[in-house]
């Protein structure tokens, strides 16, 4: 029988941000369905989520796309974690947005999710002199040619391999800062939006590694009068996306300012360095909404005002958020 390589990719307990973890196990014959993929296991106790004696965590397959490194039939498989007995980690956020999605799905929400991140080599921004800084922001975003651009290579390399995966990747870019990048997943549902943003994730982790660059997801690499890296998250539900949406953005966004402390909480680590008021961001003890404004926490782009139906915009989410906790927590404020 032929056997297949599956790579189990799975979140562990870190504070204050979990990060991306991953082991291969062989299978014997092809996997067709995610009833073929075996539970598995690991040591909790070199992952910060287990304590010495009863270290067994389980993972419990739950999402899977062909791999694009490896090809062939191998893959690359998305894990809840659980403890030994089944029961929910207290690490496993997927679950909660699992059952908010199931809740909620007459609103049909979509999520389209723009990733920013930075790449380093070192303690330095990729592109950066060696303990110096490049020209001041400006020529770099959405820049061409050697002296604005650094990294492409692996940029392409992972463009390629998420839409090799069958990840709904839209787009990409290059940032403000050198050295940092921007991709967007979506429109598609809560679930697979978050599934796939940390599979994206992992495969630029596991992309830029082969080119010894790091790829960083902290919302202020580097302080001063450098953009920061933000997760903007663009949501919409059906009666958002039809004639008359304006009226329930807005309504959203009414909702969504009084709960700004709960949102801000789950929205990524070190985000009060990134949400400053400046660098196109609204301080993190404000909340504003606006069309068109890039200084709001929300922004309802012109288009949509013109149009009078589609999406919002939500700003602050970090660069290093868990889409797991920001999708649940939009469509609870949003459609309840
Ligand atoms: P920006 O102008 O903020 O840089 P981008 O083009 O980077 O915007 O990202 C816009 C995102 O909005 C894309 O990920 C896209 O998939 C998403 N999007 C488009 N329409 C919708 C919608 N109806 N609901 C949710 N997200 C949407
Ligand atoms: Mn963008
Ligand atoms: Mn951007
Ligand atoms: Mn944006």
């Amino acid at each position: 029988m032929s056997k297949i390589k599956a790579e189990y990719i799975w979140i562990d307990g870190h504070k204050p941000t979990a990060k991306l973890r991953s082991k291969t196990k062989v299978i014997d014959g092809l996997v067709n369905q995610l009833e073929d993929i075996p539970i598995w296991g690991f040591d909790g106790s070199s992952t910060m989520q287990a304590i010495g004696k009863d270290s067994d965590c389980m993972l419990k397959p739950v999402y899977f796309v062909p791999d694009p490194i490896r090809g062939n039939d191998n893959i690359l498989v998305m894990n809840e974690v659980c403890s030994s007995d089944g029961s929910v980690h207290e690490s496993n956020t997927r679950a909660h947005l699992v059952k908010v999605a199931e809740t909620y799905k007459d609103h049909e929400p979509w999520f389209g999710i723009e990733q920013e991140y930075t790449f380093f080599v070192g303690r330095s921004p990729l592109g950066w002199p060696e303990g110096g800084y490049p020209a001041p922001q400006g020529p770099f975003y959405c820049g061409v040619g050697a002296d604005e651009v650094f990294g492409r290579d692996i940029v392409e390399e992972h463009l390629d391999a998420c839409l090799d995966a069958g990840i709904a990747l839209s787009g990409i870019n290059a940032e403000v800062m050198p050295g940092q990048w921007e991709f967007q997943i979506g429109p598609v549902g809560a679930t697979d939006a978050a599934d796939q943003l940390w599979l994206a994730r992992w495969l630029l982790y596991r992309i830029a590694e082969e080119y010894g660059v790091n790829a960083t997801l902290h919302p202020k690499p580097v302080a001063g009068d450098w953009n920061g890296a933000g997760a903007h998250t663009n949501f919409s539900t059906k009666a958002m996306r039809e004639t008359g949406g304006m009226k329930v953005i807005e309504a959203a966004c009414e909702a969504l300012g009084k709960k700004h402390e709960e949102h801000i909480a789950v929205y990524g680590a070190h985000n009060e360095e990134r949400l400053t008021g400046l660098h196109e961001t609204c301080s993190i003890h404000e909340f504003r909404y606006g069309v068109s404004d890039r200084g709001a926490s929300i922004r309802i782009p012109m288009a949509i005002v013109n149009d009078g139906h589609g999406y919002l915009e939500d700003r602050r989410p970090a660069a290093n958020m868990d889409p797991y906790q920001v999708c649940a927590a939009l469509i609870e404020t949003c459609c309840a």
